[in-house]
């Protein structure tokens, strides 16, 4: 068996580790090339017109894995209220079509996910014993925690150093780093030491960053290829990010903390309440909850990505522009027409609104404590005065 898997953010390194630890050697998984021009050509030139990104980018992936020899792929299935429901099937028989006869493997994300994967897991290494398999799945989750905790740092790191690039050159080695390494105590070193290095990078000394919390689709969110690296270009443009969507959440939330009872979305389904009472699909509900929770936690903006012509996030983008929290929102719609320039200009112009906004915003602070100093007739002038909401602009971009 050669199985294929799709690229979607880091994952194929935990799925790597947990395939050496099982004895799976480099010809049974077939990790495709990372997601390029190329996987969106064959994505766009082999799916329906109307499919979302996600489902072009992933079919792509798969077409190149079947290229390597691949005859058996996986794929996620859910029976939410949006496309995902049919990826597996639809993608298999475009396959066929294509002259690959590749036997389809579905990670259900709706029910049973964590017995769905350890399943799958099961199937995929002929049967090996469970303790075996729950040790492989463990050196693979370490990796991905790692990754995601490094990340995170690298999040604030770009935004603020001196020398632009070298959060992302130590980012990258990080990432090769947790890929070559062999058992877990070698993770949790490398993670500590490469969060050192990122805390020893040296920053501006004045460093006030925006923050900017990016929000969406999870698959367009987490994969840098589907959103044109915009974490990274943001950094340049001294933003810090914040995302709560990322592999290892997912993880800790969705195969063990659920089970317990515990739900990470309540405070944000709660948040989205006034705007939305019922789950629309996909990452809906909670696109419309973060805008919420971010403009309360005091972040300057935020990034919607919606993958054009999805369902759930058009329903929450329409929705953020009518909500009365004091927060702008520039929704990227993400497609295959999407071009770079286009999306700098965006970004570029984002940032000025919101550091002209910042710094209104600070003015006008100083202007309300020197103005408690002023006769009464003054003051109350004043306080009608600021009592006037800033605005809060709701970007809209087409793609391109
Ligand atoms: S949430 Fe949207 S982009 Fe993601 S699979 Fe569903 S329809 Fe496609």
């Amino acid at each position: 068996m050669r199985i294929g898997i799709p690229h979607f953010g880091n994952v194929y390194i935990p799925v790597k580790a947990m395939a050496n630890k099982l004895g799976a050697g480099g010809e049974d998984l077939i990790i495709p090339p990372p997601t390029s021009q190329r996987t969106l050509d064959l994505g766009v030139k082999y799916s329906p017109v109307e499919a979302c990104l996600p489902y072009k980018l992933t079919l792509g992936n798969l077409i190149e894995a079947c290229e390597l020899g691949a005859d058996t792929v996986l794929q996620a299935r859910g029976t939410g209220i949006c496309r995902l429901g049919y990826y597996a099937k639809n993608q298999e028989q475009i396959l066929r079509d294509l002259g690959y006869d590749a036997h389809f493997l579905t990670i259900d994300l709706s029910r049973h996910k964590l017995a769905s994967i350890l399943n799958m897991i099961k199937t995929l290494c002929h049967g090996a014993p469970w303790p075996q398999i729950i040790l492989a799945f463990r050196f693979g989750m370490g990796k991905l925690f790692a990754l995601d905790r490094i990340e995170k740092e690298v999040q604030k790191v770009r935004a603020v150093e001196i020398e632009k690039g070298l959060a992302n050159s130590i980012y990258r080695e990080a990432i090769q780093a947790i890929d070559e390494a062999r058992d877990n105590k070698e993770v949790k070193r490398l993670n500590r030491e490469y969060i050192d290095r990122l805390k020893r990078v040296p920053r501006g000394p004045q460093a006030d960053p925006l923050k900017i919390a990016l929000a969406g689709e999870i698959y367009v969110v987490i994969e840098p290829f589907a959103n044109m690296d915009i974490e990274m270009e943001l950094g340049k443009l001294g933003v810090e990010v914040e995302r709560t969507l990322t592999l290892s959440r997912w993880v800790k939330y969705s195969l063990f903390l659920n089970r317990l009872g515990i739900d990470e979305w309540k405070e944000v389904h709660k948040a989205a309440l006034p705007y939305l009472k019922r789950d629309v699909g996909g990452d809906g509900w909670e696109s419309v909850g973060e805008k919420v929770i971010c403009a309360r936690n005091g972040c300057d903006g935020l990034i919607h990505l919606a993958p054009f012509t999805c369902m759930p996030e058009t329903v929450a983008q329409n929705i953020m522009r009518s909500t009365k929290e004091d927060l702008p929102v520039l929704t990227v719609l993400c497609d295959e027409q999407m071009a770079k320039p286009g999306m700098m200009t965006r970004l570029e112009a984002f940032v000025d609104l919101l550091q002209f906004r910042r710094k209104r915003r600070r003015d006008k602070g100083n202007i309300k404590v020197f103005s408690n100093r002023l006769p009464v007739c003054h003051s109350e002038e004043r306080s009608d005065e600021e009592s006037h909401r800033d605005p809060s602009p709701e970007l809209d971009s087409g793609s391109g």
